[in-house]
């Protein structure tokens, strides 16, 4: 007799990581919500009555016997905790060997969803390297950083609707492309680049609108790996003055595994240095440390081209949340703020093509001898992402993909 976690772990999947994910059984069954534990999809479901395991309250029965992340990301961050320590004990119990083994499926023949039902979305600008680069090769002539940018986490409201699960085929969007004419033509993206990005997956209820940020991270459920495709060109010329709209709104996908943030303490931070004194809602000075030291890897066509690191971003997710909440705005279990483009100081921490080629002015050459500056029909982008967990182990995010089709 042994446990499930000592028997099926892997390095990345051990039992401290346990990420969420929605499937369908190759039977055809679900779906449903498991976590993963190694190459296995384990459903909860079906661990909640299985022999020698302890038997759950009945509200993580409720939250759990579920298709998805809903019920559980509705319940808030004590039912959270709930569960997480639920699924562990069943998975360390002695003698879970056998009953997670013979609920479980390899993750590979396992079809996996969208694991939660997408509120509201919104789109962030964290990055001080990402949005110094993008202000030095739009506005050479001025400061790379807009006025307002170490006041407040720049943000825009997106599309929730179109934001889909790794695997998901992106069709190359059509649209107005501005041309030296000054008149615009209609066609297929010329400029279609990645975000890479980090996802954060929120719940709980805020009746009362407003989040301080002493509150922020109880409404924080967990964290994904974010490509939030782009169209440059369509984005460059419909964006003035109101912002991004089709060329950002086409497709942004999501790697299929929540990480709690419960199994990311070891992987907390601080933030960089702030530069400008925050306004009261925004200062975190005093307050525990959010930054999170996950190093995200970009891959083209599965060669690695970059590796951004999450913990330079200037902003974290809890002041993203307080943000989005000061002027009341409710929070709804299933909104989702993606960081923006992670990009660090240097040249192959750059998460996106447009920073990559400088704007498409100096192709970059990928492993296999090609030079690229932005995406081409039939690639495929894979983004990865991994942070420390506790006593030197790793907690693996997995990988979102996405393979690019030609315009319809
Ligand atoms: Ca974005």
């Amino acid at each position: 007799m042994t446990t499930a976690a000592e028997a099926y772990a892997t390095p990345g999947f051990g039992v401290e990581n346990l990420p969420y994910g929605s499937f369908t059984a190759p039977d055809g069954s679900g779906p449903v919500l498991g976590v993963r534990l190694g190459n296995l999809a384990v459903p909860l479901e079906r661990l909640l009555d299985a022999p020698g395991i302890p038997a759950p309250s009945d509200a993580i029965r409720r939250t759990l016997a579920a298709p998805n992340l809903d019920l559980l990301l509705a319940a808030g961050r004590q039912s959270w905790t709930d569960a997480r320590v639920w699924i562990t004990e069943a998975l360390t119990a002695e003698g879970s060997d056998s009953p997670a083994r013979a609920a479980s499926h390899p993750v590979e023949a396992v079809t996996l969803h969208l694991p939660f039902t997408v509120a509201d979305y919104v789109d962030g600008y964290a990055s001080e390297h990402h949005a110094s680069n993008i202000g030095k090769m739009f506005r050479p002539d001025q400061p790379p950083l807009l006025p307002n940018w170490k006041h407040l986490p720049v943000g825009y409201h997106g599309r929730a609707g179109t934001i889909v699960v790794s695997g998901t085929p992106v069709p190359r969007p059509k649209g107005l492309r501005p041309e030296p004419s000054g008149t615009p033509s209609f066609g297929p993206s010329r400029r279609l680049d990645i975000e890479a990005e980090l996802g954060f997956v929120l719940g709980g209820t805020a009746p009362a609108g407003e989040v301080p940020l002493t509150q922020a991270a109880d409404h924080l459920f967990g964290v994904v790996v974010f490509n939030d495709w782009s169209a440059r060109d369509i984005q460059g010329y419909e964006y003035v003055p109101l912002g991004p709209y089709l060329g950002k709104s086409f497709a942004s996908s999501v790697s299929p595994w929540v990480v709690t943030t419960d199994a990311l303490t070891a992987a907390r931070v601080g933030p960089p240095q702030r530069d400008m004194p925050l306004a009261p809602y925004l200062d975190d000075d005093s307050l525990e440390n959010w930054g999170l030291d996950i190093t995200l890897e970009v891959l083209v066509d599965g060669r690695t081209v970059s590796q951004p690191p999450a913990k330079t971003l200037y902003w974290t997710a809890p002041q993203m949340i307080a943000h989005m909440t000061v002027n009341g705005a409710s929070l709804r279990p299933g909104d989702f703020i993606g960081s923006g483009t992670i990009s660090g100081p240097n040249v192959h921490e750059r998460g996106s093509f447009m920073e990559l080629s400088w704007g498409g002015a100096e192709p970059f050459t990928l492993d296999s001898g090609r030079t690229m500056t932005f995406l081409e029909d039939g690639q495929s982008i894979t983004i990865k992402a991994t942070a420390p967990g506790p006593n030197g182990t790793v907690i693996n995010f997995g990988e979102v993909e996405g393979r690019i089709t030609p315009a319809s």
